[in-house]
Parts: structure tokens; C-alpha cells; sequence
């Protein structure tokens, strides 16, 4: 449906409104300067008290697409979130509901904000927003992809790459730290080896530096240095200048990059970044017989003019990515060792690196096969390590190295195809290096012999065990040695001489055989869905990061409940524990510690040792 604007026009005259002074359709639409509209109006309006005149388009789609408003006749001059065009950028879309029986009203609300923004920048009140916004106004004929710590505050020398790709120039910088040349492969498919280097220099302004962007008019050379020389320190000039009189080694001479750091008073930083033309000199030698090249930054050899190249900065760096996109900044120094990377432990370790923790040790001694894919973090192409020259089953701690390292990069992964009781007696374990530690192995033998080792430790890190139980009644996740010492594995396991040994957080019963009537003798495997390790996963992550960023009390035992018909239907029985409600087992959840545990409790121990 596209709307008559004479409609809105008379709507407009019936309703009470005082905004609109004028409305005049314009016939003819300048499709270039107004894009994405199809009819075009001037009105009548007030600004700080004075008649005014504004140009509105109206999209195809109006009034389910908002209006565009332009001050086509340069009327408020350079003001905050107006475009060369005379856009007028005074809201996205989506934050604004719509109401599409009233189009003049949609008008009018638009135009109350529009007003608003216009007020204010004609008296100076939003000056700030030319520094938030920077980015928008900067000219673009360039892109590089940066990987900038922007919290590190000194000028310094980048990496830079140009390579050709498809016609289009790839232009990618990083940081000089850490080996990142795998990373830049994967990410953008560059080759550092066979790209063109050329020199890049970072330089973060001053905090509250200034500066107006380039709204209407180009900067020229004497701009572009005169605004950034006048907003550094003399700290800042002098690393400048120190960076610039190096010897250059492996970088083309013909193109300067600079790329500047302008912060906000929000705390974040506006990056924009320029292409120069570079220079050549030949400086006689007195060492060398005849003349050496050097290459003299533009900044420091004073050319009246050189082409600039503006280039849009997007950032890869961690810092910038996870702070931007949900992941928990508190977890950037996080180390955590998963132990058991079946169903359950691979999908903890994925959301772990997903969270962007700093590093993930992973232990497990089994390999990946065909029958695991469908209740695994890792997929079919990572069964075998496969290549022309090799041939070989791949160990699921390898498998998820390098899934992590395709995906999440920055979380650095350490791997050991060996048993958890190896590594806790190789290693020497304690919260000084690992902050966490998640067993997944579900045996709860060896989870006992797990938990004793562990609390007999002089400094244990957190400690999280995980399981499911059968056919999707449940999982458990259960936190210990997170600030104290009651409360842990041993104490879900009741020693009572006439009853077997078993599980007290359970929601099966005891004694019933799960692996043998469902899957046949030839498999030893607890059968479960992926959704079910899936959930536990997700409790166990959630919980984990609690735990991370101290924001979980003590050593609760949390179990997550499923429907119990599968379970039903095969003849198994649940216990009471599977009758409690949600929140009833959310109330009970510290109430499984026991006074007498032979491993956490003072009490327990005293009395084993008697
Ligand atoms: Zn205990």
C-alpha cells in the first residue's frame, strides 16, 4: 500500500496539532539525494521560536517505515547527526512502535524528535555527539579491519596487510603481540606471508579531546595532522616521533597508515583511520658510499599537501568483540579445566569459549566416533584427522582445540589426551592458576575419587560435577569448594551396610539397569538425548560463571527436571526426590550436605580416623 500524502495533509488539518505549520507536496523526487523515498513534502515548522522549513521523504513504505527528514537547504548549519545530504539521523526503526491506522500522527511524533535533535544542536547542547558518533561522519574509501586494544592508551606502531582479493583491497592491522598470523588466516582467509606490509601507526588522543568531524567538508592533509597533533600529549609526540625514526624493515614505502583513537566520555573510543602517500628521500651516507633511502612519515617531513585515503575502522580485537556481543568481560582472565568431554564436558567447554574466557585446559583420554556425533559439540568432519598424509581417529580433546580455535580464537586451549588422575598427579592443582574446574566424566567412582583428591588439596579451585540422568528425567550439577569446604561429591552418597551405595541427588531409582535393555550388551553407554546433555551443559555453564564472578553463595547441588513418559514407558521407576517441584528442589538446594561426610566434614573425618 503507498500512501497519498494529500491524505496526511488532511489529517493533518484535522487533527489538533501546532507543529506543522505548512505541508506542501513536492512533485519530482531527486532519487539519489532522498534514496529510499518516493514522495517528498516541505513543512512548516519552529525552530528555537523561528519559522523554519524542513524537507520530508516518505518512503515506499510509510507509514510502516518511518519518514526521512533533511535540511535540504542548509538552514541550522553543522550540527550533530546531520549527514552531508542533509539527513537528519534522529532514530532507528526498530525503537520506534508503530501505529499504521494514523500516518500524520507517525509524522508528528518523528518530527517532535527531529525538532528536538535540531534545537539542540543549534544551541550547542549535544556537542558531545559528534564525538560518539565520529564514526558516521567520517568519509569512507577504505576499510581496514583493526585488532586495537583501544584500553591501552599509548601510541604505538601496528601490523598492518594489504592484499588483493576479488579487485577489492583487504586491509587488516593487529596489534604486535602474540602470534596472530593463524588467526588473521582463518578470520579473513589472508596470508601475512604474502601480503604487502606497510607501516601503521595508533594514536589515541587525549581523553576529552575535541574534534569536530568532517561534515560538509573534506579535511585536507594539514587538517588531518593538525587535529590530531593538537589533541596528544608530549609523551605521545615524542613515542610518535621515536616510532618514526626506527629503521623501517619489510614495509612499503608508498602508503602511510594512521589510524586514532578518540574517546568518549561514555568510556568507549570512536576509531577512524587514514590512508597518506608516502615518501621516499635519499639521504646521503657517510658510512655507505652514495646516497640510502629512507622513508620520512608525512607527518614529520611537512608536505603542503598528500592524498589522503579515510578509511572506516572495524575492530576484531577480544576486547572490543565480546564486550560488544553478550560475552562477560569479568571472564576475560578466566582459566578453566574441563575433565570429561563426552556429550556433557564439549558443550561446556563451546559455551565456556563462547563466554570468552581466557583459557580452557581440556582432559580426556576417548576419541571421537561415528555413534558420538549426534550427542556431541563436535561433528562428523572431526572424527578422523583426516588429510592426504594422515589418517587417524582424533581425540575429542583435539577435535575441540580446534573447533575452539575456528570459532573463538582468543580462548587460548591447552589439551591432554590423558586420565584426570594423571594430570592431578602431574600437575600440581590449585586456584592460583585454574579458577575452575568442571568434571564431566559421569562415573561416579571416579568423580568420588575426584572430589576426596581435590578437598585434600591445600588451595582447590571451584570444583563443578556434572551428569544426566537416564532418558531425559533430569541433570545435576553440583558446585563445591567455592569459598568453603562443606558440602561436596561424597555427601550425595549415603554408606548404609545394608543398602547398596547410590546417588541421593537422583531421580532414578537405584539398582535399575539402564545401559543393558535399551542398547544391547554390546554398548556401555547411559542412553540420553543431546538435549538432555545440552541442558546440562547450559546449568552447568550459567552456574560456572556465577561461580566466576563470585556471584554464587556457597555449594549448591542445582538439578534441572525433564519429563519423565520415556522413562515411564520402558518400566523404570523415579524416586521422590523426582516428585519434589522446581522450586522445591531450588529450596532444597544446599540440604544435602551431611555433618558426617567422611570427606568434607570435619566431624565425618574425625570419626573415620578414630
Ligand atoms: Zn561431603
Amino acid at each position: 500500500m503507498t500512501i497519498n500524502l494529500e491524505d496526511v495533509k488532511a489529517e493533518l488539518d484535522e487533527i489538533d496539532q501546532n507543529l506543522i505549520s505548512s505541508f506542501n507536496i513536492l512533485s519530482g523526487v531527486d532519487s539519489e539525494k532522498y534514496s529510499g523515498c518516493i514522495n517528498l513534502a516541505e513543512i512548516g515548522i519552529e525552530i528555537c521560536g523561528k519559522p523554519a522549513i524542513l524537507t520530508v521523504g516518505f518512503p515506499k513504505n510509510f507509514p510502516n517505515e518511518i519518514p526521512k527528514f533533511y535540511d535540504s537547504n542548509n538552514l541550522f548549519g553543522d550540527i550533530p547527526h546531520k549527514l552531508a545530504n542533509g539527513f537528519l539521523c534522529f532514530t532507528r526503526n526498530e525503537s520506534l512502535l508503530i501505529d499504521e491506522r494514523y500516518p500524520a500522527s507517525i509524522l508528528l511524533n518523528c518530527l517532535e524528535k527531529v525538532i528536538k535533535l535540531i534545537e539542540d544542536g543549534v544551541k550547542g547542547e549535544n556537542k558531545e555527539d559528534y564525538v560518539k558518533e565520529f564514526e558516521v561522519y567520517w568519509p569512507s574509501i577504505l576499510t581496514i579491519y583493526a585488532h586495537i586494544d583501544t584500553t591501552v592508551l599509548t601510541v604505538r606502531e601496528l601490523n598492518l596487510w594489504n592484499m588483493k582479493v576479488d579487485k577489492k583491497h583487504l586491509l587488516v592491522a593487529a596489534e604486535k603481540v602474540g602470534l596472530l598470523d593463524d588467526t588473521i588466516n582463518n578470520i579473513f582467509g589472508l596470508d601475512v606471508g604474502k601480503a604487502t606490509k606497510y607501516r601503521c601507526i595508533y594514536l589515541p588522543l587525549n581523553e576529552g579531546a575535541f574534534i569536530l568531524p568532517p561534515v560538509n567538508k573534506k579535511w585536507s592533509f594539514a587538517d588531518l595532522k593538525g587535529n590530531i597533533f593538537s589533541n596528544l600529549s608530549e609523551e605521545s609526540k615524542k613515542e610518535f616521533n621515536r616510532i618514526v625514526n626506527r629503521p623501517v624493515k619489510g614495509v612499503h614505502p608508498i602508503f602511510e597508515y594512521v589510524i586514532v583513537g578518540l574517546a568518549n566520555s561514555n568510556g568507549s573510543v570512536s576509531l577512524f583511520g587514514c590512508g597518506i602517500d608516502g615518501n621516499i628521500i635519499n639521504l646521503k651516507s657517510l658510512k655507505k658510499k652514495g646516497k640510502v633511502k629512507k622513508q620520512i612519515h608525512p607527518f614529520v617531513i611537512k608536505p603542503k599537501e598528500a592524498n589522503l585515503y579515510p578509511a572506516t575502522i572495524k575492530r576484531w580485537h577480544p576486547e572490543y568483540i565480546i564486550n560488544r556481543t553478550g560475552g562477560n568481560r569479568n571472564l576475560k582472565d578466566k582459566h578453566i579445566l574441563i575433565a570429561g568431554l563426552g556429550s556433557v564436558g564439549s558443550e561446556v567447554a563451546m559455551r565456556f569459549a563462547k563466554a570468552g574466557v581466557k583459557k580452557l585446559t581440556l582432559v580426556d583420554f576417548d576419541y571421537m566416533a561415528f555413534e558420538n556425533v549426534h550427542r556431541h559439540a563436535l561433528g562428523i568432519d572431526q572424527v578422523f584427522l583426516a588429510t592426504d598424509e594422515i589418517f587417524l581417529e582424533r581425540p575429542k580433546v583435539w577435535g575441540l582445540k580446534a573447533e575452539i580455535n575456528r570459532k573463538y580464537p582468543f580462548t587460548e586451549v591447552e589439551v591432554h589426551l590423558k586420565s584426570i588422575f594423571t594430570i592431578m598427579d602431574e600437575v600440581n592443582i590449585s586456584k592460583n592458576d585454574i579458577d575452575l574446574i568442571v568434571i564431566a566424566i559421569g562415573s561416579p567412582n571416579s568423580e568420588m575419587r575426584i572430589n576426596k583428591k581435590l578437598l585434600g588439596l591445600p588451595d582447590p579451585p571451584p570444583t563443578i560435577y556434572t551428569w544426566v540422568e537416564p532418558l531425559g528425567i533430569g541433570g545435576h550439577t553440583l558446585v563445591t569448594l567455592n569459598g568453603e569446604k562443606e558440602g561436596c561429591y561424597q555427601c550425595l552418597f549415603k554408606t548404609n551396610e545394608e543398602l547398596p551405595i547410590y546417588n541421593r541427588s537422583a531421580f532414578a531409582q537405584p539398582g535399575q539397569d539402564f545401559s543393558k535393555s535399551i542398547t544391547g550388551c554390546g554398548s556401555v553407554f547411559t542412553p540420553y538425548n543431546f538435549l538432555d546433555s545440552e541442558r546440562s551443559a547450559m546449568l552447568t555453564v550459567e552456574t560456572g560463571i556465577k561461580v566466576l564472578i563470585g556471584k554464587l553463595n556457597g555449594n549448591p547441588l542445582l538439578s534441572w527436571k525433564g519429563e519423565d513418559s520415556l522413562f515411564k514407558e520402558y518400566g523404570y521407576k523415579t524416586t521422590i526426590r523426582y516428585t519434589f517441584s522446581s522450586e522445591a528442589l531450588n529450596e532444597r538446594k544446599y540440604s544435602y550436605k551431611r555433618n558426617d561426610c567422611s570427606v568434607c566434614s570435619n566431624e565425618g573425618v574425625d570419626m573415620h580416623r578414630q
